[in-house]
């Protein structure tokens, strides 16, 4: 189902905008591809079907499908990207990243359901940050995500979410963006210490299996020892004197 007030791009039908939005729409198409083949490569598969990008010339159109305040863009529960028309004024810079962050989401969403409350949503929004190397957490810093580590703010890994009760920034003391960059940072380090585990870690949940199962039988151990895991690099970072 298309959404009303769209109209298809002449030269990409993936994106399809409100009427105004000519030149925002251009970018948009101009981008996708190198965003598409980020996530790809990321995730290890190809998309299930051409992801649907929806450009919005007016922060009205924008709010009329996505409610949450506060949001550039947003994965709408029919596996759309829906993208603010902040995105094309003072913060169009961002476009390539969170274009790229919210197609993560999408190609999650394409095999797994929206969103899917069976995947932690430190891990949603971990993996989106790390296609897109960062965006989704430019306004924190790893010193920030270190210092709130050592307070004891740390996303705890191992922690179940189910539908209605899903554990979020505030759940672990954090802000939003120091959430996004401990999650992202964690699986950079997965992803970096063995590139081939993660992905057969990756493939097994893209394939609908349990989450912490999946983790345990591809790392035989299980996700509590992750927060110590990252408390400890950071601390040799430090004593290595990195930023
Ligand atoms: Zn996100």
């Amino acid at each position: 189902m298309q959404a009303m007030g769209f109209v298809p791009h002449a030269a990409d039908r993936r994106v399809w905008l409100e009427p105004g939005a000519e030149s925002y729409a251009d970018r948009v198409v101009s981008q996708l591809d190198q965003a598409v083949f980020r996530v790809e490569r990321l995730h290890g598969l190809p998309f299930h079907a051409p992801p649907k990008v929806y450009v919005c010339a007016t922060p009205a159109c924008f709010t009329r499908l996505v409610q949450t305040p506060g949001l550039t863009a947003a994965v709408v529960p029919d596996n759309r990207v829906v993208l603010s028309p902040r995105l094309n004024g003072p913060e169009a810079h961002r476009l390539p990243g969170i274009l790229t962050h919210e197609l993560s989401h999408l190609h999650l969403g394409q095999r797994l359901g929206h969103y899917t409350p069976w995947i932690p949503v430190w891990f949603h929004e971990g993996l989106a940050t790390l296609a897109a190397e960062g965006a989704g957490a430019e306004l924190g810093t790893d010193q920030a995500a270190c210092d709130a580590w050592r307070a004891g703010r740390v996303v705890d890994f191992s922690r179940r979410d189910v539908p209605g009760r899903r554990h979020r920034a505030a759940d672990f003391g954090l802000d939003i963006n120091l959430f996004y960059r401990q999650s992202w940072r964690m699986l950079a380090l997965l992803r970096d210490h063995d590139p081939d585990a993660f992905l057969r870690w990756l493939k097994m949940l893209q394939e609908g299996a349990d989450f912490h199962i999946a983790f345990a039988d591809v790392y035989a151990t299980d996700m509590s020892m992750l927060t110590r895991l990252l408390c400890e690099v950071a601390a040799s970072d430090d004593a290595r004197g990195h930023e």
